[in-house]
This record gives structure tokens, C-alpha cells and sequence, in this order.
């Protein structure tokens, strides 16, 4: 390896090992400083007072209320019965069945004294499911009736707390404009379509992240604004463990850039290809297939087809769990209505999407099929390995050819891709009227647990070296070269405009409080006192 390469891979390895908490500048107090609360008169006129988003989706929100809740005994119990019902969730299915019915006792049977007469009609219902299948949503309505209770008087009164004032204070934080100067950077990643991806760190909090870069340029010769746009305000829309997050959104003089979750994994064409023998086992290949499947669920949920699925747009993170990534293919489709459009690399793409047919999800699940071949393979379904047969001849063979299975599968993971590649979308698995969950539902996946995965509460089978950097070494990565002759004007400066929308607001709480940054700097004054402590 050359030396420019080792000195960038520990430059990276040092700031990841730092990453979240000593990676922070010096000046990282100066950079969070609240406002003082009479600058936050416009925003407290003109946000939106809805419990929901305030109090339980967006992550400093929902710390503050609890605050709040804790800070009033009447409604201490309600927090105790909230505690619990989120302890349920990381039970194991053998522990839940015994936690459930303790909740039932202390918080929802009359002669409690820890009873919550609001969810205690709830008993007998609770009871029963929990009897008949303790790995459902047994708690749901209790968890209803309590965010309804909560959101009523409470939190009219949380709004006349100093607790939501601090509120409207990191929210004020939140807006600060997003420039370079933000982040410190680290080695390239990787390269793509329209610019590179760089290794980056926050300042201010010592979050690691990775920004892809587009050159503005290049998305103007090459027309990509729309897909740009496209693929910013899908990720922003998401939220799930399986598909990257959009943390930052912003540009600069020459690009414009989304700072996303940091996969330090690399993706799965590296591991696939570049360490050891071709092909992954059994365990990874099950484990890696699932949680693509859950990432897939999670996007069609939301009316997204994928599109673009293949092993180097799957990534790794530090623990080993995959994201999806790359949706700059991504479309959402409007009820029931159907694209057409031949995107995709070719040799991923399925039959009905070279046909140039109308398609929905089921071009995803074929993806999906490809996907597990080629980790159980060690080379693509249509191709050989080392061979690069032109596009007709690869569309002749998706749209003719039996794919071949080596011994290298076993019957269930054989059957599991044979029925996710049926040529006839009709056919295919993931299809059949109940989406995903057919797929989860096929033998092959029997010792996956989806809810336990779902909540991220399984281990990994694999988990990268924390010193290792897996990805092409930084000179290997084609240089991206420049566009000349293109200018820049008003039109463009629009569209830069609807890119540029900053922070993502729950994904920057989720870095703010995971990186210790909330606990160190929500400090109150003293007690009685209405308003934050506010000059420090
Ligand atoms: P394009 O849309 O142009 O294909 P990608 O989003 O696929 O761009 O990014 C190009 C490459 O950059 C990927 O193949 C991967 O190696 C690297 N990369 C992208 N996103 C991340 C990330 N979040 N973490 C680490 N590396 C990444
Ligand atoms: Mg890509
Ligand atoms: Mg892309």
C-alpha cells in the first residue's frame, strides 16, 4: 500500500475511534450556545403545536416532555407505565410472555396499587393476546390511551414549561445554517454517478458521517438535477435502521452534498470480491438477505420501489448490520399506478423491467434474488465470473435462461432464489398479495427472528475490524475528472435552493443526544426559576 493511503486510512481509523464524543472541537460549547429565549419568539409563533411530532417522534422533543412528565408526581405513573411498556419491547420472546403479565399486574388490574385507570380496560385484552401470541403488538391500545392522556392537559402545560423553552432553544440550534466549516474531512470513500463520497466528521459533536458530494457541473451536463432533488427528499422522508440516513443536506461553491450515515463496513461487493475465496456463508448471506428484506418492507411501506439493488449499494456499518443505499433510482409511486422505465444495471435488472412492461415492487424482489445468489455464489445469476457478455446477449439470458445453482446452495436457499427470480413477475415470491412477508415467511429465513431484528436486537455474524478501513485504497479510486464549458445561472441557483434544506431534525437529535452533547449541555437553572439557565 503506498504511503498516501496509510496515512489517510489512520487519519480515518484515529477520528472513528474518537468518533462521537473526543473527535469534538475544542470549541464545540461555543458552536451549541443556546439563544436566549427572546429570540425564539418567532419560532414559538410559527411551530407547529402538535403532540405527536413534538412529544414522541422527534427524539430532543421527546426527552424534554419525559422531563417534564418526571418533574410532576401526578404523572409519575404514567412514566413508570411508559418505562415499561418500552422494557417489553427488548424482551426476548421467551422473557416477554413473564414481563407482559407483571405489566398487566402493577399497571392495568384494579386492585394495583400502581394502577392506571386509563389503560386498565384494556386487561382482559391484553391478557388474551398475550396468551394467544406474546410477540405481537400486545400492549398497542394501552400505548394509545396513554399517548392520548399525555397529549391533552400535559401537554398544553408542558408548553407553558421552561422544559419547552429549551425546546424551542435547541431548536433554534437546529436551524443554524449548514456550511463546509461544519465538518472536518477524511479520505475519499468511494466514487459515484455525479462526485465522490468523502469520509467527514461534525465539529461540534464528533459524529462521523459520510458526505456524497455531486458536482454541480456534472449535474448540470448530465440533466440530473431532478434525480439529485429525487433522491435527497426520498431519504429524507425515511426512517429505518435499514436504509441510510439523510443526516445534512447543504451546498457549497462547487457541489451539493448529503452528508449521510457513516458505513464503515464497506459494501458488499467488497466483501463478496476482496476478502478470500468469492462468496459469503451461509450465516452472513441469511442475515444480510433479511435485513435487505426488512429495508425493502420499509420502503415499499412507503410506496418506494428501490430499484437499484446490488451488493455495492449494500453497505456495512461498524457492528456488522447492513443499510441500503444509493436511492437515487428510488420512485414513489402514487396508489397502485405502475412505472415504466428501464433503470437499473443491466444485470440486476428483471424481465419485466427490460421489457419495458409497467412494474411495481416486483422489480425489487427479483433484485432481491440476485442479491442472495451472488453472496451464495460468489459471481452474478447471468454471468460468469471474469466475463462481460454484451448488453443483448445479457437481456437474452435474463429473459431466457434457467439460472444454474451449485452445490454451494443448500434446497432452501435454492428453492427461496429460484422463486424470487421467477421470470414472471405474477409468479415470483413477494408478489403474491402480502408483499415481504412472504419472503420472511419462507423456510429459508426460519431462524431469523424479524422482530428482534427489526428492534436491532440481533447480533450481527459478522462484525468488521474496528482498525481496518474497507474500501479501495484512496489512489485506486479513479480521480473524478471536471466539466468544462459549463456555467452556472439563476435557474440552477433555484434548484440549489430546494436541495439546501440543512439539518434532517430527527436525525440530528438522534446525533446530538447519542453523541453525549444533549446530557452535557441541558442544564437548567435553579430550581423555580422558569427560565433555562442561560449565560454560561
Ligand atoms: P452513486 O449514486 O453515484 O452510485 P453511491 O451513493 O452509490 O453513489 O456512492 C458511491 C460509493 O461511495 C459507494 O459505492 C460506496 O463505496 C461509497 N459510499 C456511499 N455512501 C456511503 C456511506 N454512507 N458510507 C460509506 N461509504 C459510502
Ligand atoms: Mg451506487
Ligand atoms: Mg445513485
Amino acid at each position: 500500500m503506498e504511503i498516501e493511503s496509510l496515512v489517510a486510512n489512520s487519519a480515518l481509523v484515529r477520528a472513528r475511534e474518537g468518533g462521537g464524543s473526543k473527535g469534538k472541537s475544542w470549541k464545540w460549547r461555543e458552536m451549541l450556545r443556546f439563544p436566549h429565549i427572546s429570540q425564539c419568539q418567532d419560532l414559538a409563533m410559527e411551530i407547529e403545536r402538535d403532540y405527536y411530532s413534538l412529544c414522541v417522534k422527534q427524539p430532543i422533543g421527546k426527552k424534554l416532555f419525559q422531563l417534564f412528565c418526571r418533574s410532576r408526581p401526578d404523572l409519575q405513573p404514567y412514566m413508570s407505565l411508559q418505562d415499561a411498556l418500552d422494557t417489553f419491547e427488548t424482551k426476548s420472546d421467551e422473557e416477554r410472555k413473564d414481563f407482559g403479565i407483571s405489566i398487566i399486574q402493577r399497571f392495568l388490574m384494579r386492585q394495583s396499587g400502581q394502577c392506571v385507570p386509563i389503560v386498565s380496560k384494556h386487561e382482559e385484552s391484553c391478557i388474551q393476546s398475550l396468551e394467544a401470541d406474546p410477540c405481537t403488538d400486545v400492549f398497542h391500545a394501552c400505548r394509545e390511551d396513554l399517548h392520548k392522556h399525555l397529549g391533552g392537559e400535559s401537554f398544553n402545560q408542558y408548553q407553558d414549561s421552561m422544559f419547552f423553552d429549551r425546546f424551542l432553544q435547541w431548536k433554534m440550534l437546529e436551524r443554524q445554517p449548514i456550511t463546509k466549516q461544519c465538518f472536518r474531512q477524511y479520505r475519499l470513500l468511494g466514487k459515484g454517478g455525479f462526485g465522490e463520497v468523502w469520509a467527514c466528521q461534525v465539529r461540534a459533536t464528533g459524529m462521523m458521517y459520510a458526505c456524497k458530494k455531486l458536482e454541480k457541473t456534472h449535474v448540470k451536463k448530465r440533466r440530473g438535477e431532478a434525480m439529485a432533488l429525487n433522491e435527497k427528499q426520498i431519504l429524507e422522508g425515511l426512517d429505518s435502521r435499514f436504509v441510510v440516513n439523510l443526516v445534512y443536506a447543504y451546498e457549497t461553491k462547487h457541489a451539493l452534498c448529503m452528508v449521510l450515515t457513516m458505513m464503515s463496513g464497506g459494501d458488499l461487493r467488497f466483501h463478496i470480491y476482496n476478502i478470500g475465496e468469492p462468496g459469503l456463508d451461509r450465516k452472513r448471506v441469511r442475515f444480510y438477505a433479511a435485513e435487505v428484506c426488512c429495508g425493502l418492507i420499509h420502503l415499499h411501506r412507503m410506496s418506494i420501489l428501490y430499484r437499484d439493488l446490488k451488493p455495492e449499494n449494500i453497505l456495512l456499518d461498524d457492528n456488522g448490520h447492513i443499510r441500503i443505499s444509493d436511492l437515487g433510482l428510488a420512485v414513489k409511486l402514487s396508489e397502485g399506478i405502475l412505472v415504466r422505465g428501464r433503470v437499473g444495471t443491466l444485470g440486476y435488472m428483471a424481465p419485466e423491467v427490460i421489457n419495458l412492461e409497467r412494474y411495481g415492487m416486483s422489480a425489487d424482489w427479483w433484485g432481491l434474488g440476485c442479491l442472495i445468489y451472488e453472496m451464495t455464489a460468489g459471481q452474478p445469476p447471468f454471468r460468469a465470473k471474469g466475463e462481460h457478455p454484451k448488453p443483448p446477449e445479457m437481456e437474452r439470458r435474463i429473459l431466457k435462461e434457467q439460472e444454474e445453482y451449485s452445490n454451494k446452495f443448500s434446497p432452501n436457499m435454492k428453492d427461496l432464489c429460484s422463486l424470487l427470480l421467477s421470470k414472471d413477475p405474477k409468479e415470483r415470491l413477494g408478489c403474491q398479495g402480502s408483499g415481504g412477508r412472504e419472503i420472511q415467511s419462507h423456510s429459508f429465513f426460519k431462524k431469523i427472528n424479524f422482530r428482534m431484528l427489526e428492534a436491532g436486537l440481533v447480533e450481527a455474524p459478522f462484525k468488521p475490524d474496528p482498525r481496518l478501513v474497507y474500501c479501495s485504497d484512496v489512489q485506486d479510486i479513479e480521480e473524478f475528472s471536471s466539466v468544462k464549458g459549463v456555467t452556472l445561472d439563476q435557474t440552477d441557483s433555484n434548484f440549489y435552493t430546494k436541495f439546501n434544506t440543512g439539518k434532517v431534525p430527527v436525525n440530528w437529535q438522534n446525533e446530538i443526544i447519542e453523541t453525549g452533547c444533549f446530557r452535557e449541555l441541558n442544564i437548567f437553572g435553579p430550581v423555580g426559576s422558569r427560565s433555562p439557565d442561560l449565560d454560561w
